[in-house]
């Protein structure tokens, strides 16, 4: 997967130079390519930003150095052999974007190229999302319900997510299928806990069903584990549980985790 990214603080990802990701570049699995976007700009400031029309607070981007910016890097594409038809997708994060999801990770992890336009300031002109949405199939994604001052950590957040995704980046395939929303029967259960050696620490005993070697029980604790974490610390993720992918044993362990719960709140509240 060919990965730009477009900053005016490329430095910003030095940590995609390490571990995991590290790997996947050194193996030609992901090419990862930074650009400085003050490089398309013309005046002795390389001034990126500019006032907000209709005023307010802060400084919003200017359209033109990033316009620039997307049109070289996708003619870069074009001038590679076999390139001329490849048009990355454009991806733009802001606190105003679609929710990212693992969801979504696995629907970028199928494209071959991504491009990201992180902010910095009140974000980007809105006419370069107009200029690229089609062409690019823009997207403009969240990654939660809070507001950093950049893009930056966003992409970090993304790219990680992703190339995790990929084939041959982790060395066990199937830790994408044991993750928290891993698409699937699992699909709206967080992960439970999870242990290794020493059996006993400080005092603390690893559950004795994981060392009993008995498959099918250790896989029902897990489930089980699964389902009241999912209630306990997602009870959105909880409450959405389609009851046609449940067992009569997963409802019993959900209404317990319930009701375990409700009482906790309502100790809460008569305190
Ligand atoms: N005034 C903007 C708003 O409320 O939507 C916030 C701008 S923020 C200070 C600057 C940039 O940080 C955004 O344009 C975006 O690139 C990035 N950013 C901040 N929070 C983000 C989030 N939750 N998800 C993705 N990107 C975010």
């Amino acid at each position: 997967m060919r990965v730009d990214i477009i900053s005016i603080f490329p430095e910003y990802f030095a940590p995609l130079g390490v571990s995991l990701i590290g790997k996947a570049r050194d193996r030609g699995i992901l090419d990862i390519r930074l650009h400085q976007l003050r490089d398309w700009t013309h005046d002795v400031h390389r001034t990126v930003d500019d006032t907000p029309y209709g005023g307010g607070p802060g400084m919003v981007m200017k359209p033109e150095p990033w316009a620039e910016a997307i049109d070289a890097v996708v003619a870069s594409g074009a001038a590679e052999p076999g390139g001329e038809a490849a048009r990355p997708r454009l991806i733009v994060p802001t606190p105003s974007g679609r929710r990212f999801t693992q969801q979504v990770a696995l629907e970028y992890a199928g494209e071959p190229w991504l491009l990201f336009a992180p902010a910095r300031y009140e974000g980007i002109d809105a006419r370069v999302i107009a200029e690229y949405g089609e062409s690019l199939r823009a997207d403009e994604v969240s990654i939660g319900d809070y507001v950093l001052a950049g893009g930056e950590a966003a992409v970090l957040v993304i790219v990680e997510a992703v190339a995790r995704l990929l084939p041959g980046v982790l060395g066990n395939a199937a830790s994408v299928t044991d993750d928290s929303f891993a698409p699937g029967a699992m699909e709206s259960l967080l992960e439970g806990p999870v242990y290794t050696k020493p059996p006993v620490w400080r005092g603390h005993e690893v559950p004795p069903i994981l060392l009993s070697g008995h498959h099918a029980a250790i896989a029902r604790w897990r489930r089980d584990q699964a389902l009241r974490r999912t209630v306990r610390n997602r009870p959105d993720l909880a409450a959405g549980l389609d009851p046609g992918e449940l067992g009569e044993h997963d409802r019993e362990v959900l209404d317990e985790a319930w009701r375990a719960v409700r009482s906790e709140e309502s100790v809460e509240s008569a305190g």
